[in-house]
């Protein structure tokens, strides 16, 4: 039995039996490359759950939609090690209790989907310890060595080019499981922090203040760059992140629903490498 099956019928025996309500999981798109969310609640709709290597989405930002486990009810999703930590993450910030998320989870190697064993967040530990391990030894593709070898006033350049092309959509925003704020504060009017006009000076602070925002949060899921309609390397700003937390602190979020965030946090043995 494919994996797509034999998720297809733990999807179907879970709501059959009402330990869950919903299954988060993914469907056909409206092209043949595309694969898009579903939310299905009847055991005799699990036959449209897809399972293979297009399916990238972080699925997790979804449960916190509509109130949905605002009834203690169980909801099954289909997640990957990324999906996993942001639940651990959700958990932490309070946004979720992870026993009402039941994972269905999957890894994809290249082309390839492999099962991943456990049914709560909790029982992943080994797998995102190996991530987190992956992740310091992993070297920064073309573009990002390039960003490196830049001086500062360079890559503010760089950067610049790349905002200027930003349309203020918040699609980013939108797709990120973190963005969580039922009102962004650049929404706000009264007073009013970030410019809503796409220009130059306003789209640098939003992208700027959502990089920081997610400092030591984000999971790298890929879903903001994916969002993006005019393909902004954010992936690039996320990975920069990623890595000063990861290498400041040993930070690697989603570790665990008790792991204390690494910006919110203070240790006496801090080095404060960053006070001049
Ligand atoms: S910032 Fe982008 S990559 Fe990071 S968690 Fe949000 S959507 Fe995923
Ligand atoms: S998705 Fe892209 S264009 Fe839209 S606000 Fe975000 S960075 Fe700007």
């Amino acid at each position: 039995m494919s994996l797509q099956e034999h998720y297809r019928s733990q999807a179907r025996e879970l709501l059959a039996a009402g330990a869950v309500k919903m299954v988060v999981g993914y469907a056909e798109g409206t092209t043949p490359e595309r694969r898009r969310p579903v939310f299905i609640t009847e055991p005799e709709e699990c036959s449209r759950l897809v399972l293979d290597a297009r399916c990238r989405t972080n699925l997790a930002g979804y449960l916190l939609r509509e109130g949905l486990l605002s009834d203690g009810r169980e909801i099954a999703v289909y997640l990957s090690t990324e999906g996993v930590r942001t639940i651990n993450i959700l958990a932490a910030e309070s946004q979720l209790s992870s026993a009402q998320v039941r994972i269905l989870g999957f890894e994809i190697d290249r082309d390839e989907v492999k099962a991943m064993e456990g049914k709560r967040a909790a029982d992943f530990s080994e797998a995102i310890l190996a991530h987190k391990e992956r992740r310091k030894k992993q070297a920064p593709d073309e573009l990002a060595a390039k960003l490196e070898a830049m001086n500062a006033a360079e890559r503010f350049t760089f950067w610049q080019g790349e905002f200027s092309r930003c349309i203020k959509c918040y699609a980013c925003r939108q797709a990120c499981p973190m963005c969580w704020c039922r009102r962004c504060v650049v929404d706000n009017n009264q007073p009013q922090w970030v410019n809503t006009s796409s220009h130059t000076l306003g789209n640098l602070e939003w992208n700027l203040v959502r990089a920081f925002h997610l400092a030591g949060r984000c999971v790298e899921c890929g879903n903001c760059g994916r969002a993006c309609p005019v393909d902004i390397p954010l992936h690039l700003l996320n990975r920069k992140m990623t890595g000063e937390v990861l290498e400041a602190f040993d930070h690697y979020p989603g570790m665990d629903e008790h792991q204390e965030p690494a910006l919110a946090s203070f240790r006496k043995d801090d080095p404060e490498t960053f006070i001049l």
